[in-house]
């Protein structure tokens, strides 16, 4: 397919005679079909799918409704609390990556009406459609705690790097540390379905080695806290962390969930779990608790998706997924399963693979794709192998690829390596490659 601004790329780089004439033929077989395509959310998916999209048909009607003015690099916010990027190298106004051909609303969608093709919006009232992309990400739930607010992070001590600020002010907490010389150092996971499920194990090893490399790594004792009973699947992935905590003196507690924090006594409580579950619990007088004590806690919120697709009829209402209130989508499609017009991707979507831009990169193509062939009445043909990749971070210079596919199926970009390995080649990609990736290939469509 692909594509009028692809061939102009091509001409105007002087790619040679062959390559514009491929273009040539690309820009031949753009789709004419018109109709309006709103967008909801401007984040990695919503550019991806506008860039995708506004390539692909010459008739473009496209709008993005998107309430931020700045588009942040997500991936980035491990690194600004590392120390390794600088919090102003993730950010981008959001102007800047909207196609130039893609109508912008600065607005927030309230509420979804599949039934009558809108959506409506805070300031502007309804917007109809004839499709709708919906990626509008997944909501962090700092509240959902007590004794945490967004408000609260980075306040005694309590951080979480799943905020662009709160990253940080874990970067500032870190460098105290070799100061401090000893404490205990609480990290946790959470219960629901999350967005880069690495995140949390990267800065639990990423400190451990800060403090290794600061010479003040025996003062202090690293505990870390999770619903599952085990650090990652596919299990390769996982017993290499079970592995590396071990070696590096990291307690790991399994089946805990984090239910209060009281900041100022620095004690954080946890639920102890028969069972994993993705299930919202409540406390009460029988439930089973720890209480331990902190110098530094570092907590993941539990995440869900925004209230206004919960509280639709896309949400799911059966399975695990429930709990999150993710969109039913068909797993390959990329297809809301009730309505046709919708075309569902990134972090939002109840996917059965992990919540990650590398996930977009490869769901995005597909998503476009199939969304022309409904557009032009045809059967939506290609298919998402569920795709997803986690460079967890193991220490300053090494990272373990890990990237897989539905059913945990291994799906390793260099298949002859093994996997099962941190290298110091996918630091090097992580830290220099993978960001002007991002921008200048998987936000414009092009790779
Ligand atoms: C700490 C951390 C580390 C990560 N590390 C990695 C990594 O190493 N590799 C990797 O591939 N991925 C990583 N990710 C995950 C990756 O950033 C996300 O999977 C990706 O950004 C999801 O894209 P999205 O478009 O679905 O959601 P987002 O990028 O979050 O965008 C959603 C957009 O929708 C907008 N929106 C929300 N509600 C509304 C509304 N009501 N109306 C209109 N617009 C709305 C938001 O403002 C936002 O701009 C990481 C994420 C975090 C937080």
């Amino acid at each position: 397919m692909i594509s009028r601004r692809k061939f102009i790329t091509a001409g105007a780089l002087g790619l040679g005679g062959f390559v514009v004439t491929e273009r040539a033929w690309d820009y031949f077989s753009e789709s004419k079909v018109k109709a309006k395509i709103v967008i909801v959310g401007g984040g990695a998916a919503g550019i991806t799918m506008a860039s995708y999209l506004s390539d692909m048909l010459r008739n473009d009607d496209i709008t993005i409704i998107e309430p931020n003015e700045i588009h942040h690099y997500q991936p980035g916010y491990t690194f600004i609390a590392s120390g390794t990027f600088r919090p102003e190298e993730i950010v981008m106004p959001e102007r800047k990556l909207i196609p130039g051909n893609v109508k912008w609303v600065k607005d927030k969608v309230q509420e979804l009406e599949p039934e009558t093709n809108a959506v409506v919006t805070s300031q502007n009232g309804k917007i109809a459609y004839d499709f709708l992309v919906l990626v509008p990400g997944c909501e962090t739930d700092f509240n959902q705690i007590d004794g945490i607010s967004k408000e609260s992070l980075g306040k005694s001590n309590v951080h979480s790097i799943y905020d662009f600020i709160g990253s940080y002010e874990y970067h500032k907490a870190l460098e105290k540390l070799p100061g401090m010389k000893e404490g205990r150092l609480v990290f946790t996971d959470t219960y629901t379905k999350l967005k880069c499920g690495g995140a949390p194990k990267k800065i639990t090893l990423l400190t451990e080695d800060y403090l290794k490399k600061h010479d003040s790594r025996n003062g202090y004792q690293l505990d870390y806290y999770c619903n599952s009973t085990n650090l990652m699947t596919p299990q390769i992935f996982g017993d290499r962390l079970q592995t590396l905590y071990d070696e590096r003196d990291i307690s790991i507690h399994y089946k805990r969930r984090l239910v209060s924090v009281d900041a100022s006594a620095k004690k954080a409580t946890f639920q102890i779990l028969t069972e994993p579950t993705q299930e919202r619990l409540s406390v009460d007088s029988s439930t089973e608790l720890d209480t331990v004590d902190f110098d530094l806690l570092h907590f993941t919120p539990p995440m869900g998706a925004p209230g206004f697709v919960k509280n639709s009829p896309l949400a799911i209402t059966e399975g695990s997924l429930r709990h999150g209130g993710w969109v039913e989508v068909d797993n390959e499609m990329l297809v809301q399963t009730k309505y046709n017009n919708i075309i569902v991707l990134g972090d939002v979507a109840g996917l059965g693979t992990s919540k990650t831009g590398a996930a977009i990169r490869m769901q995005a193509p597909v998503a476009a794709a199939n969304l022309v062939s409904i557009m032009e009445g045809k059967e939506p043909k290609l298919k998402y192998d569920g795709y997803s990749a986690c460079p967890i971070v193991t220490e300053y210079g090494k990272v373990l690829m890990c990237e897989f596919g539905y059913e945990k199926k291994l799906m390793p970009t260099i298949p002859f390596i093994d996997p099962g390995i941190e290298r110091g080649m996918w630091w090097i990609l992580k830290s220099h490659g993978l960001k002007p990736m991002y921008y200048y290939g998987m936000l414009k469509g092009l790779m």
